[in-house]
């Protein structure tokens, strides 16, 4: 192929990628052109075919105009697929679990919550990180039924401990297809009726790519959760590529500043600045700034001194499964 070919292609996929009025309803059509190629990526018509699918799938899910086939891409596909099948099988298994990990109070050192994070680990016992499944469900239609179970286990299991007397703010994670998921609120709400747990007491953790995927429906959203109660964070602060105006707008009440700037923060200079801009951007904004990834006491000293209200991290604890937790917590200073 020369090189002026993918340059038209990526005019025509333009040009193609227009929005349409029908019926007073606007329609936008994006397109994607996944290529592979005769004799190098595949030997038959139905192979060729399966390898630009891959390729276009690739794209798809990248946001790429172009995606030309290679077999680095080809592994990943076999590695979802079987995770995907894993996964699965594992909604119906007691195969996941949540971990808990303690949020410490920097001014008076107390745990004050704790954010639940998903463990997976199969029949096989391998491990398998939530980084890497999180987006195998997300991409397929299996963060349905995940997040069912990730918010039923949740509820379930902060309500005891609620009832039992700990009075703690407990996060859960929200992944951008869970904003857009009109039953996300109904859910919600149901889980709220059944279990004895004030909203004030959960944060809903969510990130920035979920207001650039589609800004109106988030505002919405978060909207529609801030009047059931719920407190919210906005996770990973400053990874996203969104435009600071939105913070002002959205009813949110906690900012976490993501852990690639927290965890050097004592040796990189450019760290220093991001942190205690953000500790101000946040303060001034009336909202919690909790830092995750601590992982020395050099670095909790620097947050608690930038003013920084709660940490995270391995210097306190990593996150803990639940018996673990329970006792973390009926040994800690609480409020
Ligand atoms: P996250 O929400 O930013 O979670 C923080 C991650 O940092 C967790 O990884 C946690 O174990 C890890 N971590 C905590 N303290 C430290 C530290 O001091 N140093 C280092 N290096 N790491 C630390 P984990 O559990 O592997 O989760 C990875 C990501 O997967 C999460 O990032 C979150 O985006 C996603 N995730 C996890 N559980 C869930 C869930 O239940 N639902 C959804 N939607 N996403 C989840
Ligand atoms: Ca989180
Ligand atoms: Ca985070």
């Amino acid at each position: 192929m020369q090189n002026t070919q993918p340059c038209k292609l990526a005019e025509a996929v333009s040009d193609i990628s227009l929005s349409y009025q029908v019926d007073n309803y606007p329609i936008h059509i994006e397109n994607t052109i996944g290529i592979a190629l005769y004799p190098q990526h595949a030997q038959t018509p139905a192979e060729l075919w399966l390898k630009a699918e891959q390729a276009m799938l690739h794209g798809r899910a990248n946001k790429l105009d172009i995606s030309i086939y290679n077999e680095e891409l080809n592994q990943q596909f076999v590695r979802r697929n079987l995770l995907f099948g894993q996964l699965r099988h594992a909604l119906s298994t007691q195969e996941l679990s949540l971990h808990f990990q303690p949020q410490i109070d920097l001014k008076t050192g107390r745990l004050v919550g704790a954010e639940a994070l998903a463990r997976w680990r199969t029949g096989s016992g391998q491990y398998i990180s939530p980084a890497e499944f999180i987006p195998v469900a997300e991409s397929s239609g299996l963060i349905k039924p995940f997040t069912k179970w990730l918010l039923s286990e949740f509820f379930r299991q902060t309500a005891q401990w609620w009832q039992a007397g700990m009075n703690l703010h407990f996060s859960v994670n929200l992944s951008a297809r869970n904003l857009a998921d009109p039953e996300l609120i109904s859910d919600l709400r149901h889980l709220l009726a059944f279990h004895a747990i004030p909203a004030e007491n959960i944060v809903l953790e969510i990130t920035e790519c979920s207001f650039s995927d589609s800004p109106d429906q988030f505002m919405m959203t978060v909207d529609q959760l801030h009047r059931m109660g719920f407190r919210q964070s906005i996770d990973d602060f400053g990874t996203g590529y969104s435009s600071l105006s939105y913070l002002k707008d959205l009813r949110v009440n906690e900012l976490k500043i993501d852990q690639s700037f927290v965890t050097n923060l004592t040796t990189e200079k450019s760290c220093i600045a991001i942190v205690k801009s953000t500790i101000q951007l946040a303060h001034n904004l009336g909202l919690t700034v909790v830092a995750e990834g601590i992982e020395s006491e050099e670095v909790a000293a620097f947050l608690s001194q930038a003013g920084c209200d709660i940490g995270q991290g391995y210097y306190y604890s990593k996150p803990l499964p639940v018996d673990a937790f329970f006792s973390y917590a009926s040994s800690s200073t609480t409020p």
